[in-house]
């Protein structure tokens, strides 16, 4: 008999105890930034290093001292396709390991409402275009991050079992393709668009003539501002129940060139822009379909041209961090 679910549409109470998992990540940090600027005044946060969500004892003890009525879930062992690809065994066990330790201490003290963070890279390696909901688990995964996806998949089903089983009316976020402040400009593992950022910016400063990408320019990918996805999750906790996932994106996608041309004008990079075509463009399109979304009265604020402008200034102003 499963339990009942009890949810009415209501804003989430300011002066509640919200944990924020994973708050210095990218999604993280933008989600603790929109709650104080909400006014919640008990946000609760732990970097690893404080308490590592591997250690399930020591998740038991912050939550009971603690007592967080509301959780966003978005610490997580992140990484791009090389490191998915020499660690799987390590990107399965802890995502798995974070997600099932603080959901049962969620269920054990009573956790009101948690948000769950998917992720559009753990749909179908050839989900049809726009992506919607029902793809997941439809098809064969990317196998260079199917440790990953099953992990995540894994942390979707958990959230469903619990509605199921103890009635708490807990939900999952599929994100798209995220950028903004606080991004990883590092080297190695960088996404697309903050690697293109450093390209252009590294080639301003240093006054070369010529940008060369990888692949043909082609390919259409979607990104979505992390101050936009702070905004979707909060509007999502405070008006959606049900056990399937919300695709979180902005519904449109752009070819990588356009990308590319956004953020040489962005930084006031001069110069040309080659395509080096003998390197691989990867699947040709991913968009989410985000018609759920619209649907529960949520849309996007914040363009291509403004995301790309903020992202551009933190990453300036944090410049020295990535010198190596
Ligand atoms: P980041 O790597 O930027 O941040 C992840 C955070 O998780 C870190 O701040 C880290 O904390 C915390 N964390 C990792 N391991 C542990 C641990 N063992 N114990 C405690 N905390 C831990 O990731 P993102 O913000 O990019 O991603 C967050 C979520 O959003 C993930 O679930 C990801 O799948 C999802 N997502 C991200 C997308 C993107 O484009 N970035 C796209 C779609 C989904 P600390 O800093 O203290 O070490």
């Amino acid at each position: 008999m499963p339990a009942e679910l009890n949810f009415a549409p209501a804003p989430l109470d300011r002066e509640a105890p919200v944990y924020v998992a994973g708050h210095r990540g990218l999604a993280g940090s933008a989600i603790w930034r929109k709650l104080e600027a909400e006014g919640f005044s008990r946000l609760v946060r732990r970097t690893s290093a404080e308490l590592d969500l591997k250690d399930r004892a020591a998740v038991f003890e912050f939550f009971e001292q603690e007592k967080p009525e509301y959780v966003f879930l978005a610490a997580a062992k992140v990484g791009g396709i090389l490191a998915n690809n020499t660690y799987p065994a390590d990107f399965l066990s802890e995502n798995l390991q974070i997600q099932v330790n603080v959901m049962d201490a969620a269920v054990r003290f009573g956790v009101r409402r948690l948000l769950f963070l998917g992720s559009s890279c753990i749909y179908p390696k050839f989900a049809a275009q726009p992506i919607s909901e029902s793809a997941l688990l439809q098809g064969d995964l990317e196998p260079t991050n199917d440790a990953y996806a099953i992990a995540k998949i894994a942390g979707i089903l958990n959230v469903q079992a619990v509605r199921r089983q103890h009635g708490l009316p807990w939900i999952s976020a599929m994100p798209t393709n995220l950028y903004g402040p606080g991004d990883n400009f590092s080297r190695l593992g960088s996404h697309v668009l903050p690697a293109m950022i450093r390209r252009y910016e590294e080639a301003r400063l240093d006054g070369v003539e010529s940008v060369t990408n990888w692949g043909t320019g082609s390919p259409r990918r979607e990104f979505l501002h992390v101050d936009d996805l702070a905004s979707a999750l909060l509007h999502l906790m405070e008006n959606y129940d049900g056990a399937q996932h919300v695709n979180v994106g902005t519904g449109t996608d752009v070819t990588i060139k356009e990308l590319a041309e956004a953020i040489a004008a962005t930084v006031g990079y001069e110069g040309t822009s080659e395509w080096d075509a003998s390197k691989p463009d990867g699947t040709p399109q991913k968009l989410l379909d985000v018609s759920k979304l619209n649907g529960t009265g949520w849309f996007p604020t914040i363009n291509l041209e403004q995301g790309l402008k903020s992202t551009v200034e933190w990453f300036r102003e944090h410049a020295e961090d990535f010198r190596q």
